[in-house]
């Protein structure tokens, strides 16, 4: 057996293994995008009336419900992830995807053209076909249910890759969607590795669409095979270093603020696309929003991630841990200030636990200021005037999200207008709900493909008819 021919799927708070899985070769994508076609062109899927595809994607939603703790320990056991935090965000954020599309399902109206009266344009809007999805770890169900919601909801067969090290909750609820109706060879999970499946999903002439979330270099990489084979549709969701600004009244938001930036920073122990990492902070609270940042860090409760009351669990892997230690290190090393955390921690054997961090003074162009660390890391600095604080803001590659802080309405208005980001938070740190569309700017990505309506825009494409009348 080849190095690629079999996935290792470990839990990362103990380094044990969990279970070993065939990884789907490029053949068996091929031969699955073949059977994903004539499922399509079967219409078995494709063809029934929205409002029935609506009906047993509803009965899946109500299936995830049911197995809602199976679910939430899968992605506990397989990313590391806290199980309070799959129970209380992922599982119900994937079952709210999923049930959510279900009901857009017969609500797609098309468009008539404001033709002469010799005609009439009509614009409806059709399913691709074959489709592909392309989904990272750190949120392996909410990411899967975020594409399969719409995808399916339009009538298409999805081609799903789940992520490495996290294949077994996809697996789930494609057994889930089999329960529930949907036929076969409309939901295929197809677990295996990246430069295999995955290529093999970027380069199929097949797929017409794809959507992928994972990290920039291998969104450029997936753009790039889709360019050199059949110019299929590309959507990409990929890193962030997204800012929280904190103006100079904002500590007027009490526990609430202090709460929320942790919570940007540190879900998922920061392995989250947006992730608060940046805190910019107003001079004149700076040193009280330091203070309570770092008692709060302190505070986080770390240890085995299947315990409910845990905020901090492992990292992914041990590159990942190299990574944030790396770089925090060397920021240190360049006369940053590490307030809190700022080296692995010893809480299991063959855990991979790295503390809340947080780092002030890190000299401009550092790695903990440019990169996405994705991990538990988050940098303060501090400004003086709102355009300072855009400046920073603005001051990166990638334009996810940002959130910003202040009772003064018209300030919010000017700043949540110049930060260059897809999501913009005012006095909260979210991605907002499943009605308004999540994407991000710059190389955070582009296609906008997930939640609300606009996620059809990704999903179906336009046709228009010409009817001359005469
Ligand atoms: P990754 O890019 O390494 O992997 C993501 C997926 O791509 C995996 O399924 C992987 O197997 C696959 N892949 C790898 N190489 C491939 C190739 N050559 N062709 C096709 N597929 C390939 O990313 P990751 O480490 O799993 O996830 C972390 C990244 O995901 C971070 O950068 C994070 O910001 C990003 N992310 C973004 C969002 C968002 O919505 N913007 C959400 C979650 C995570």
């Amino acid at each position: 057996m080849t190095e690629q021919s079999v996935l290792h799927v470990v839990n990362p708070a103990t380094g044990a293994p969990i279970t070993s899985l065939p990884a789907a070769t490029a053949e068996q994508v091929a031969e699955a995008a073949v059977h994903a076609q004539e499922v399509f062109d079967s219409g078995v899927w494709s063809a029934l009336p929205p409002r029935e595809r609506a009906a047993v994607l509803l009965r899946l939603a109500d299936l995830m419900e049911r197995d809602a703790e199976t679910l939430a320990r899968l992605d506990c056991e397989d990313a590391g992830k806290p199980i309070t935090e799959c129970r209380t965000n992922d599982v119900p954020s994937a079952i709210e995807s999923v049930r959510w599309f279900a009901e857009a399902a017969d609500k797609l109206y098309g468009r008539v053209a404001p033709t002469g009266s010799d005609a009439l344009g009509l614009m409806s809007r059709e399913p691709i076909g074959v489709v592909a999805a392309i989904v990272p770890w750190n949120y392996p169900l909410a990411m899967a249910a975020w594409k399969i919601g719409p995808a399916l909801a339009a009538g298409n067969s999805l081609l799903l890759k789940p992520a490495e090290a996290t294949p077994r909750s996809a697996l789930h609820l494609a057994a889930l969607a089999t329960e529930a109706g949907v036929p076969e060879g409309v939901l295929t999970v197809l677990p295996g590795y990246g430069a295999v499946a995955g290529a093999a999903l970027a380069r199929s002439p097949l797929v017409g669409a794809l959507s992928f979330t994972g990290s920039t270099a291998t969104g450029r990489r997936i753009l790039t095979d889709a360019a050199e084979t059949n110019f299929k549709r590309v959507s990409l969701e990929m890193g962030g270093k997204s800012p929280q600004i904190l103006m100079g009244d904002a500590l007027g938001f009490g526990d609430e603020l202090i709460e929320n930036i942790i919570e940007a920073a540190f879900l998922t122990m920061g392995q989250n696309c947006t992730a608060g990492s940046r805190v910019l902070v107003h001079w004149n609270i700076a040193d009280t929003v330091v203070d309570r940042l770092v008692a709060a860090a302190r505070d986080l409760t770390i240890g085995d991630p299947a315990l409910p009351g845990t905020r901090i669990g492992p990292l992914i892997n041990r590159a990942a841990l190299e990574r944030v230690a790396g770089a925090v290190d060397s920021a240190r090393a360049a006369g940053a200030r590490v307030l809190t955390g700022g080296a692995p921690v010893d809480i299991h054997p063959g855990g991979l636990y790295y503390p809340p961090t947080v780092v002030t003074n890190a000299p401009e162009g550092s790695e903990v200021l440019t990169r996405e660390l994705f991990g538990p890391v988050v940098t303060v600095q501090v400004f003086d005037s709102e355009d300072e604080a855009v400046l920073l803001a603005n001051a990166t590659d990638y334009g996810l999200a940002a959130s910003l802080w202040t009772r003064d309405i018209d300030c919010a208005l000017r700043l949540a207008r110049r930060v260059q980001a897809g999501v913009v938070s005012v006095n909260s740190y979210s991605e907002g709900d499943i009605s308004t569309p999540f994407g991000g700017w710059k190389q955070s990505g582009f296609g906008g493909a997930e939640k609300s309506t606009a996620a059809f825009e990704h999903w179906t494409r336009e046709k228009t008819v010409w009817i001359r009348t005469r």
